[in-house]
């Protein structure tokens, strides 16, 4: 009997391009109207025992072609707990495949990038969030396709904290860690959520791209717009997401900002920073050093080592929400990069980097940031 599969679900995304028996030949869909390609989310109906073989092709050309090396795929039986299937990426064979042979141990495997994080599920977190003691809700616009921007706002203080996620809707793990985020900072018990909703007051926007996200894009919206290229100049025809988030910002300010990401290529966690911007100051520099060093003391799953190379004096690209909020504000921005792959200093082979390492890192980022207050 031959296997099938499926991926007309939210951010399904496997183009099938032949099957025979437990074999698939498959390829990944680009975002629309975009070139980029790299996310995938599909189940397999099979039966158990069957030795399946897949097999997405055509990576060479896919928007990070380093990251399948060293990639194990994320998989599931039952959609809520995710393990890692060893995986072979052979460069020279059908335009790059990824392949991953695995026999199987139920009827219906599901096979993703990263684990998912679905709309259904941003609404169930949206929605018990909005309703905890001291958060007010604010739907702050809507997705080119017309998808509530969520932001969830709480604190009492002065300090104005941004944290948003998903821009790059294929980077899954950066909505775990915003359920983590979300968790620790309306646990009532939390002392660091205690102190922190003294000291300032959270504008937190866990999806900054539901279009992207339902229609399984790796990196840009319902019009092909990378909205992490945008923060100069949002329009309401190309990135309303960002505009609206942007004005929003303009009516608080500023005072600290965490972007939140993933990395295809680069198996660790680390920031990428500011340091190109014209109107550097050097204590705005100093407090993104001192987050990252305490951020690094505070848990071993974070690190300085690898990351970005730094940007040169003035060579800032102001497009890109970090700097420009670093410009625009004054602010201590910063892109925080999880990994695809796993940490490879602490790595996890039955898990690799997970949902529930991104959620314990987004509680070692609220406790640095409690830290340097
Ligand atoms: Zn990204």
């Amino acid at each position: 009997m031959t296997i099938s599969i499926d991926a007309a679900f939210d951010s399904g995304n496997i183009v099938v391009d032949s099957l025979a028996g437990t074999t698939a030949r498959l390829s990944i869909r680009k975002d629309r109207e975009s070139d980029f390609f790299q996310w995938f989310h599909f189940r397999v109906a099979c039966n158990v025992g069957d030795a399946l073989d897949l097999r997405i092709t055509g990576l060479a050309d896919s928007a990070y072609p380093d990251g399948w090396s060293d990639y194990a795929v994320c998989a599931s039986t039952d959609r809520e707990n995710w393990f890692r299937l060893d995986t072979d990426y052979d460069a020279g064979t059908d335009g790059g495949s990824l392949i991953v042979r695995h026999t199987a141990e139920s009827p219906i495997l599901w096979v993703a990038y990263f684990a998912p994080y679905s709309m259904e599920r941003h609404h169930d977190l949206v929605a018990s969030v909005a309703e905890c003691e001291g958060v007010t809700y604010r739907r702050l616009g809507h997705s080119l396709e017309g998808q509530p921007i969520d932001c969830l706002e709480m604190g009492t203080g002065t300090t104005q904290v941004w944290l948003y996620a998903r821009q790059h809707p294929g980077e899954s793990m950066a909505e775990w860690w915003m359920e983590g985020a979300l968790e620790k900072l309306t646990d009532p018990a939390d002392p660091h959520a205690r102190s922190l909703l003294r000291k300032c007051r959270f504008h937190i926007v866990p999806n900054m791209n539901p279009d992207g996200s339902r229609r399984g894009h790796l990196r840009t919206n319902f019009a092909g717009v990378n909205l992490n290229r945008e923060w100069h100049e949002p329009t309401a025809e190309r990135s309303p997401e960002v505009l609206c988030v942007r004005n929003a910002m303009d009516e608080s300010g500023v005072d600290w900002a965490i972007d939140v990401h993933g990395d295809e290529a680069i198996p660790a966690v680390f920031l990428a920073g500011f340091e190109g911007i014209p109107s550097l100051k050097p204590e705005q520099m100093e407090k993104y050093k001192a987050y990252e060093a305490t951020l690094a003391a505070t848990t071993p799953d974070f690190q300085v080592d690898l990351g970005y190379a730094e940007t040169a004096p003035g060579q800032a690209n102001l497009s890109m929400s970090t700097t420009q909020l670093a410009e625009r504000f004054g602010a201590v921005s910063m892109t925080l990069e999880m990994p695809f792959k796993d940490n490879r200093d602490l790595p996890d082979p039955v898990a690799g980097w997970s949902p529930e390492r991104s959620k314990l890192l987004a509680h070692a980022c609220l406790a640095t940031l409690d830290r340097m207050l």
